[in-house]
């Protein structure tokens, strides 16, 4: 099993000025680190390069402190390897090489992305094992789903997140293991229901996740369990694309490319993820991890999976 660093970040991120020296002495620092799972070809890959672009450029804001910019007309976003198309792209766990430092109480920011769940290609076992070991890593896992949150996807979600509990056994597990689990529904299609966003997203997630006493005793005990495997279940709603992202082989990632509805959701949502309220620093049994101890345990989970 590999968690691989991605050291391509340098080029473009780094019209700013900034090198990676910056990143030395960071070692007894506190991180977050952002995550997104899910099936692959749903979006996932450049999800994570808006928040590269927003992260970067709060970085930059806060440096120079001058005000904050990001997906402007003339934005081209870059990072993580995306593709259109319908084969897999992303394989296994990649996380991006360089930390990028937020003056806020929460440290900095790491980006990770992951193989999607259930291509073609990998066994369920491989599935599962990617999905534990990137929540075990992360302060938030975002679940990225297509359409609707559905059944079947809480019910894999708690045998992939049981799967990563059971390697926290030998650290020693108390209180609830996980952080943040954020659902990330694309392309939502009843915004006249519950509003795109946040708070659109919490409604939905509250009638997803409610409990009731009339419900099979197989659906209760999913919701229990995730809601006892993670500190805080947060959900956003995000509209289509549009085309010219959606479906053209030729869309390079410019944000005037993106249908306006959405594009004014993704500079709501990525803030509102990013918010110090919503992402703490990785901790394990409430403790907060260095990033020095961050990598013991990367080591040592990929070790228990392995073994
Ligand atoms: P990944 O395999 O989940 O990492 O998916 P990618 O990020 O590589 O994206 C796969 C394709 O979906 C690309 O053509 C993207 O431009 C497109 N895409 C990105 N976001 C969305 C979205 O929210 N909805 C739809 N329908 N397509 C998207
Ligand atoms: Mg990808």
């Amino acid at each position: 099993m590999d968690v691989v660093v991605d050291h391509r970040q340098g080029d473009a991120h780094r019209q700013d000025g900034h090198s990676g020296e910056r990143n030395c002495g960071i070692a007894d620092e506190a991180c977050v680190i952002i995550s997104v799972a899910g099936a692959f070809r749903k979006g996932k890959s450049f999800l994570l390069n808006c928040f590269l672009e927003y992260l970067y450029n709060l970085q930059k804001s806060q440096q120079a402190d001058v005000p904050m910019e990001w997906l402007m007309d003339d934005c081209q976003l870059h990072g993580f390897h995306w593709r259109s198309g319908t084969k897999r792209d992303t394989i296994g766990i990649w996380m991006w090489g360089e930390p990028i430092m937020i003056e806020s109480a929460s440290g900095e920011n790491i980006a990770m992305d992951t193989q999607g769940t259930f291509d073609n290609n990998s066994t369920y076992q491989q599935c599962m094992t990617i999905f534990a070991l990137s929540t075990l890593i992360s302060s938030c896992q975002i679940y990225n789903l297509v359409d609707n949150i559905q059944e079947d996807n809480l019910q894999h979600l708690s045998l992939f997140v049981e799967y990563g509990r059971m390697a926290l056994r030998d650290v020693g597990d108390f209180g609830k293991p996980f952080q943040t689990l954020c659902f990330c529904v694309r392309d939502f299609k009843s915004p006249e229901e519950y509003d795109y966003g946040q708070f659109g997203g919490k409604r939905y997630l509250d009638s997803v996740l409610e409990i009731r006493d009339d419900q099979p005793e197989e659906l209760r005990s999913v919701r229990e369990h995730l809601m006892e495997c993670f500190n805080d279940i947060i959900c956003f709603l995000m509209p289509h694309p549009g085309h010219r992202v959606a479906e053209r082989q030729s869309f390079r990632g410019h944000a005037k490319d993106m249908r306006p509805v959405f594009r004014e959701e993704v500079r709501r949502i990525v803030p509102a993820m990013c918010d110090p309220e919503n992402l703490k620093p990785k901790s394990v049994n409430g403790k907060t991890l260095t990033c020095r101890k961050m990598i013991q345990y990367i080591k040592e989970y990929v070790a228990h999976f392995d073994g």
